[in-house]
């Protein structure tokens, strides 16, 4: 599931391929995935005009077309591809944005997710709805006063959106997994240490994962594991313990994370 390190993937993506490439055409073959145009509007307010700068908050990728933006989010199952005009089309594939030297396509298994336009700021936010900072320019004084304003669980917390953004299921889990904290850890109940040691992973996680495009698969990473019958942790060898913690299936070290306070 798309996450701030392959979303942060898929900018670089639309800035190494589709930034300064003029829209001719938008082919919606799946009109469930556009969201809050018809495929005739998408279509008239995008033909003509280039790809800016592409930018990320959180889980959103925000692509600046001409005036207008495109708003995409990738839910489950969502990438982008670019292919040659005119290629056989993928069976996935959503939205396609044909350009002047190549197509820049929204693919997407399932339809969780999808492609907005948006006209200015105001229209941004509301299709995705407040945002907190990004979790990659989430400096040490913002995350202390964020957690401590904060009531509930810390998994919670991290997945919060609208507190931080850019964290899900799996980059929680690893943050966590770092600080060897509890993820059913209440936040109000964390010490200055303790908090000071999310930090510390949080900004490591992060780090570390953007140039993977992904959370990484490697040996010091819950991901690489966790989907393996009996998955044992990889610092300590334990088996690791699966349970719903804040509605996601997180999976956590009952002995290294036994970290409540
Ligand atoms: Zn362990």
């Amino acid at each position: 599931m798309p996450e701030l390190p392959d979303v942060e993937g898929f900018r670089r993506f639309v800035a190494e391929h589709a930034i300064g490439r003029r829209i001719e055409s938008v082919e919606t073959l799946d009109r469930r995935l556009l969201r809050n145009r018809s495929p005739q509007g998408l279509g008239r307010s995008l033909r003509g005009a280039r790809f800016g700068e592409p930018r990320r908050h959180g889980k959103w990728l925000l692509a600046p077309v001409g005036e207008a933006c495109v708003l995409m989010h990738f839910g489950m199952t969502g990438l982008l591809a670019w292919e040659v005009r005119g290629s056989e089309r993928h069976p996935h594939d959503r939205i396609v944005f044909v350009c002047d030297r190549g197509e820049l396509r929204y693919r997407n298994m399932r339809t969780f997710g999808g492609v907005w336009l948006a006209r200015d700021e105001a229209e941004r936010e509301l299709v995705t709805g407040p945002l907190g900072p990004d979790a990659q320019d989430l400096d040490r004084d913002r995350f202390e006063e964020l957690l401590a304003r904060r009531r509930g669980g810390i998994k919670a917390a991290l997945m919060d959106q609208r507190l931080m953004a850019g964290l899900g299921n799996l980059m929680s889990d690893e943050i966590l997994w770092r600080a060897r904290l509890d993820p059913r850890a209440r936040c109000a109940d964390l010490r200055p240490r303790r908090r000071r040691a999310l930090y510390d992973a949080l900004r490591a996680s992060v780090r570390e994962s953007i140039p993977a495009g992904r959370v990484p698969h490697g040996p010091r990473w819950l991901t690489a594991v966790r989907d393996e019958r009996g998955a044992t942790c990889p610092r300590c060898g334990t088996k690791l313990r699966k349970d719903n913690v804040a509605g996601r299936k997180a999976c956590w070290c009952p002995r290294c994370q036994r970290a409540r306070r």
